[in-house]
């Protein structure tokens, strides 16, 4: 299976080689095959066949736990009770689209645009973030009147026709479109220059080029944490001067928070924050719900009207009254639980044990955290190589330590680690000693 060498790729099980499964796994897997084909890959040499979950741990069909350090979209744990319990009242009581009056979809609008700063106060439901870059895409274009976005060169926004469109992470079998230029993530720690002056420079050149071609600039959309692109998230504020870069000329930036929103990030509800930035147009999903469909595009009054200008909106399934009940749980959890906080907390607490392991193994060229997002960095010795076969080997022993994680970066040669929000210095030192383990015997 090789996707084109693309990001679902990555840690993905062959089917050729994977004989370590037990036999009930591979006839499961050869059914799986049989109606999905093989584009839809599983992780892992032996894939894991899960049948409940609660906080951080999931059981497989053995009854064997496994801890969860990378699952993000079950962010307040797995299964947690006052969610089932929101969701379990809701879709006995009634549960329909936004086209009828709702106190509970609109209670739930008015709570998510209070935790926005106040020029960001109209929001439109979807049930994936992929139909919410999407969905925004629409509205920078209409805004702008452009056409032309620019993405970093790894990132993952989406699998819709437009979004596709700006998802190079999905490698060369799938083409970016013409209207949309690449720049290089902010990676400090393979440039020299300043990340934040050398990004906004990237910016203004891709800008350059574009109308150069004759492509109305619309604007510039990044995850705010650069995950697929590896996880870049050092020194708080170098998206300033690109975001200024992007308005002087006219466009819109775009904040994708699919990963870091909701409280990851530990500094607060939302990525961009740390960067001092006021985006145009904010995307959500993922965590939001967190399992049940449920993502968002939250944007200014202005940009707002000039889509309603022109169109209307419905989305059969988005911000239906049972994931209104699900995501407003969701907020409960991270209030009541204190998750922003633990996840400040604990996120310290893990960084430096990863420091504490790259200390310890020549293999690890670099670590980057922020609250409960944590990258390593496997390298050849002595070199910024990046070497994917151990970041492979590593998620794999894992797996048969029972402790999931997964791969980032372009080369797959990441760590990436993205606990439930729960996570605990315990659960810290589980994953690391784990980690620690098997770097040893390698
Ligand atoms: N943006 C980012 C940054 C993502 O990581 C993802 C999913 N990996 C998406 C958008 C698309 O979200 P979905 O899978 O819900 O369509």
């Amino acid at each position: 299976m090789t996707h084109a060498d693309g990001m679902l790729a990555l840690n993905a099980f062959n089917p050729q080689s994977g004989s370590t499964t037990a036999p009930a796994t591979r006839a499961l897997i050869e059914r799986r095959r049989n109606t999905f084909g093989d584009g839809v890959p599983l992780f892992y040499r032996d894939p894991v066949h899960f049948v409940s979950a609660s906080g951080v741990w999931l059981r497989d069909q053995d009854g064997l736990e496994y801890l969860d350090a990378y699952n993000n979209v079950p962010s307040v744990g797995h299964c947690h009770p006052h969610v089932v319990e929101a969701v379990s009242r809701q879709v006995a009581t009634l549960n329909t689209h936004t086209r009828y009056l709702s106190d509970v979809v609109t209670s739930y609008a008015e709570r998510l645009i209070d935790t926005f700063p106040r020029e960001l106060s109209k929001v439109l439901f979807t049930s994936s973030g992929t139909e919410s870059v999407d969905l925004a895409m629409r509205l920078a274009r209409l805004y702008t009147g452009g056409s032309g976005f620019i993405v970093t060169r790894f990132a993952y926004h989406g699998h819709s026709t437009a979004v596709a469109e700006i998802t190079p992470a999905f490698g060369p079998g799938v083409p970016i479109g013409i209207n949309v230029q690449l720049v290089d993530a902010p990676d400090g720690y393979r440039q020299d220059e300043p990340v934040g002056v050398k990004f906004a420079q990237d910016v203004a050149t891709a800008i350059a080029d574009m109308e150069r071609r004759g492509i109305k600039f619309a604007g510039l959309i990044v995850d705010t944490v650069f995950s697929s692109d590896g996880l870049f998230v050092d020194p708080p504020g170098f998206l300033m001067e690109a975001v200024a870069t992007v308005k002087r000329a006219g466009g819109v930036f775009v904040a994708d928070e699919v990963q870091p929103g909701f409280g990851r990030t530990g500094e607060g509800m939302w990525g961009f924050e740390r960067h001092g930035i006021l985006p145009d147009i904010v995307v959500m999903g993922k965590p939001m719900g967190n399992g049940m469909p449920i993502a968002a595009v939250v944007t200014t009054a202005d940009i707002m009207q000039a889509f309603t200008d022109r169109s209307g909106y419905f989305n059969t399934f988005g911000g239906n009254t049972v994931c209104c009940a699900a995501a407003s749980a969701v907020l409960d959890v991270i209030e009541s639980e204190g998750l922003i906080s633990n996840a400040k907390k604990t996120g310290a607490y893990l960084k430096r044990g990863l420091q504490q392991l790259k200390a310890r193994h020549q293999s690890v060229g670099d670590i980057r955290a922020i609250g409960l997002y944590a990258a390593v960095e496997f390298v050849r010795p002595g070199s910024k190589h990046g070497d994917t076969g151990m970041a492979l080997d590593v998620v794999n022993e894992l797996r048969q330590r029972r402790v999931l994680i997964s791969t980032c970066g372009p080369d797959g040669n990441i760590l990436k680690i993205r606990p439930p929000l729960q996570f605990s210095s315990d659960h810290c030192d589980i994953l690391i000693a784990a980690i620690d383990d098997v770097l040893r015997i390698r």
